[in-house]
């Protein structure tokens, strides 16, 4: 069994509960905590990806990351998202340390924890809208029928109930990033990892595509971390920090945000 949320130790890391300047807030509001993360990859020479990264991400913010090509953002989302593990350091989603937990529960935790979108859909080719969409809750071992209800479902909710027996290849770019946002979000769960969504869609299909996510986040009330090299994709958030050779260099809070929290 996985917890779902497991006691935040604020104690051992006390500089956390002074992240941003906001002192006091309850570590329970955390949904994205990261220690003094570093990943070294050795290929031949060792390359230091992240460099003793912190990071607090609260629930209900989105956030953006931004950064030249090589200066870790990928790395980060696959640490994020438990694909892979931090040489060093410690990162938590929702409470959990998901490299404390055997494959299994990761795997779970993983699946019903985080909802992740990619620039290039990453849709398997030889199935349906629907088929996609359900995917991930037939492999929770949810019944077929019960799965594809709650599949129609998400489809009908980003607008592509007409379009739920048709393969990828028979949909457009929009179309597709729209069922791999249904199948992301399948389970509610309460983290959208983005990995740069607008990439791959011209710019109207694009915008199209980051106002379903602003709704659905609002909707699923979520966190969202977008990676993007799209500023404008970036403007629409609460944060924006840029990374630099494994490293954040700068953190950027918008005006938007401070007007609403007035
Ligand atoms: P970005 O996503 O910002 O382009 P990456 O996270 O892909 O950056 O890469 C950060 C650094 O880590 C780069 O120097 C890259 O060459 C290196 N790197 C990334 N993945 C690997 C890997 N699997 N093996 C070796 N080096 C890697």
């Amino acid at each position: 069994m996985v917890p779902d949320t497991l006691t935040n130790h604020a104690d051992s890391y006390p500089h956390l509960a002074h992240n941003n300047g906001r002192l006091n807030r309850p570590m329970a509001h955390v949904m994205i905590q990261l220690v003094k993360v570093c990943k070294e990859y050795s290929v031949g020479k060792t390359v230091q990806a992240l460099r003793g990264l912190d990071m607090s991400v609260e629930h209900g913010e989105r956030v953006a990351v931004m950064g030249p090509s090589g200066s870790g953002k990928s790395t980060l989302l696959n640490l994020l998202c438990g694909l892979d593990e931090p040489t060093s350091g410690i990162i938590k989603v929702d409470g959990v340390e998901l490299s404390s937990l055997g494959d299994d529960d990761r795997t779970r935790a993983r699946r019903v924890k985080i909802g992740m979108i990619f620039q290039t859909f990453n849709l398997l080719p030889t199935l349906t809208a629907v088929e996609n969409v359900s995917l991930p809750l037939r492999l929770q071992g949810s019944a077929r029928c019960e799965a594809e209800e709650r599949a129609c479902a998400m489809l009908n909710r980003v607008g592509l109930n007409h379009r739920e027996v048709h393969r990828p290849d028979e949909l457009s770019g929009g179309e597709r990033q729209r069922v791999a946002i249904a199948r992301a979000l399948v389970f509610r769960p309460p983290l959208l990892l983005a990995d740069e969504p607008t990439g791959n869609l011209d710019s109207v299909t694009g915008d199209e595509i980051l106002n379903l996510l602003d709704d659905l986040y609002r909707e699923f009330k979520s966190t969202l971390l977008l990676v993007t090299h799209n500023e404008l994709a970036a403007a629409r958030c609460d944060r924006i920090l840029t990374l630099h050779d494994g490293q954040f260099v700068k953190e950027e809070r918008l005006a938007h945000t401070a007007a609403k929290s007035l």
